[in-house]
């Protein structure tokens, strides 16, 4: 019986101790990103987030993130919409 109380009591405080440190991480994970982010400093170096490069082969042309196709070769940078394809 003292057994099982003390499994119970162990489990329980072990949980709460895992439950502590994840929640502490995870803090800390929003507190770095939320620093990152007010610093300016990007994730995948600079101008990396304005410009999409053409993923054709031998082209390579950087367009802008909001540009739908290509400016050089014409190929489409991201998939069409099914909406956009029932309007044409
Ligand atoms: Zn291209």
């Amino acid at each position: 019986m003292l057994t099982w109380i003390g499994l119970f009591v162990g489990g329980t405080v072990v949980g709460t101790f895992v439950l502590t440190i994840w929640v502490f991480w995870m803090m800390l994970r929003g507190v770095y990103w939320g620093i990152s982010s007010l610093a300016g400093v990007p994730r995948q170096g600079r101008g990396s987030r304005a410009t999409l490069r053409c993923p054709q082969y031998r082209c390579g042309a950087l367009n802008l993130t909001e540009a739908r196709y290509c400016r050089r070769c014409g190929a489409t940078l991201k998939p069409v919409a099914r909406a956009q394809w029932a309007r044409i």
